[in-house]
């Protein structure tokens, strides 16, 4: 079954690449259980590149953030 919400936005953290603080994000469900893109740190400014992939089992989404050039 799919258990995702069209149009809803799913509330989620990653921790930052560079200086490891914690940012609060929002994924956009419209986009895919995949995704990937760029956001700047809250805390530092640099740019993240997040992979975001959405877990069946635990019904929320995961982000694996790494450094962005
Ligand atoms: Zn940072």
């Amino acid at each position: 079954m799919d258990s995702i919400n069209q149009g809803e936005v799913s509330s989620t953290s990653y921790r930052c690449a560079f200086c490891g603080e914690t940012n609060h994000t929002f994924v956009d469900p419209s986009q895919g259980k995949q995704q990937k893109y760029i956001e700047d740190c809250q805390i530092c400014c640099r740019p993240n590149e997040l992979r975001v992939s959405y877990d069946e089992w635990n019904e929320q989404y995961a982000i694996r953030a790494s450094q962005s050039q």
